[in-house]
């Protein structure tokens, strides 16, 4: 009898194909402060960042679109530093969660962790998810890179001391039964460390889940430096072949896919296929997910707004109207590729532009498990 296990991902957009038989908008991201307290070398919205914040759309308007979507699934809350400010929580947050919560739609919070933990303990009840970034090889990288875009930056000693809350909260968190899931993003400066991080990620921190993303050249991050598609290769399997079998490992933005005419990336691929404990995500932004700004109203799809425009307004459109007009884009098809066989949606489309700039991913390319065209 197997006794492979493979963990439930509700934020996978493929539960929509097979559902509804088509993309669906199901996951709404929102964000909910523009407030940080740290300024990553790697933030992916560092440029947004301010210090003062702006007043938002009441939630009960915002609740009002989400009425009108019957598909939705499942919300994200993102930043800034989604948890820094108790009155932000209590303002934005709160309502938010507790709607998701009445309506049984799964929730998650991307927080840096690094806050005292009463700011955790007023959420705790509503959350399904607390999502935290580990990228850091030790507390000086954590110290230096974490607050690399800061003028002011605290002292050593106060940055050091958000280090240590980090683990002490992730710690807490979990044994007082919230699912922790840790994000890493593979470049030159983590894969090194890759083994120590996902031990502290398992064994410290005691998360459930440790996800590994590839770091893209974008915004801030464009001047760390990405790895290879060999070198990526390598270290996820160094990581199957070393890791704490307890932990879920949730490949995200793998940028190997069935269809791949390589052997060593299909044997990759059924080794993941093979393991207990180990998934794989489709990207979700533009299948299955927006994101709306609580502050300005603006719809967009995070990776494609590198010019600034939004998609739509909350305040003049309804969401599953902007969302229709974005899968109609151009842009929206070049990525949308589809083989049911492997349930595949097709690569992120950063990962494309950076992976695979000449291919032509074509629907329908892979017919059953394990076979490439
Ligand atoms: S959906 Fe696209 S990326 Fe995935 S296997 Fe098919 S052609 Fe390849």
């Amino acid at each position: 009898m197997s006794t492979m296990n493979k963990p439930h991902d509700q934020w996978e957009s493929y539960h929509d194909i097979d559902r509804y038989g088509k993309l669906t908008l199901s996951n709404i991201e929102f964000t909910t402060t523009n407030l940080c307290n740290m300024r990553c070398a790697h933030c992916a919205v560092g440029y947004t960042l301010q210090t003062k914040e702006a007043a938002a759309i009441p939630s009960e308007e915002i609740i009002k679109q989400l009425d009108r979507v019957d598909t939705l699934r499942v919300m994200s809350f993102t930043g800034g530093e989604p948890l820094l400010t108790k009155r932000g929580i209590r303002e934005h947050l709160l309502p938010l969660l507790k709607y998701a919560k009445s309506r049984g739609i799964k929730t998650q919070i991307n927080s840096n962790l690094t806050l005292p933990m009463s700011h955790y303990e007023l959420v705790a009840t509503y959350l399904d998810v607390m999502h935290i970034s580990h990228n850091w090889c030790d507390e000086r990288e954590f110290v230096e890179t974490g607050f690399a875009m800061m003028e002011q930056k605290p002292s050593f000693d106060k940055r050091a001391a958000l280090y240590r809350n980090i683990f002490d909260n992730a710690r807490a968190l979990s044994k007082g039964g919230m699912f922790v899931s840790a994000e890493t993003m593979l470049n030159r400066n983590t894969v090194p460390f890759i083994q120590k991080i996902h031990d502290e990620v398992a064994n410290e921190m005691l998360c459930k889940r440790h996800e590994i993303h590839p770091m893209y050249a974008s915004d801030f991050a464009s001047a760390l430096d990405v790895i290879g598609l060999d070198e990526y290769r390598d270290v996820v399997n160094q990581i199957i072949a070393s890791r704490n079998e307890d932990i879920w490992i949730l490949f995200g933005t793998l940028p190997f896919y069935p269809c791949s005419t390589d052997a060593r990336d299909q044997a990759l691929l059924t080794r993941i296929r093979n393991a207990s404990n180990i998934t794989i995500r489709n990207d979700v932004d533009g299948r299955s997910r927006m994101n709306v700004n609580i502050f300005t109203g603006d719809v967009s799809v995070s990776d494609f707004t590198d010019d600034g425009a939004a998609l739509g307004n909350i305040k003049t459109a309804s969401l599953e109207g902007i969302y229709e007009k974005w899968l109609s884009t151009n842009i929206s098809s070049s990525i949308n590729c589809h083989c049911p066989a492997v349930k595949c949606l097709g690569p992120n489309i950063i990962v494309k532009n950076m992976y695979y700039p000449t291919t032509d991913f074509k629907s329908g390319a892979v017919q059953s498990v394990g076979a490439s065209y």
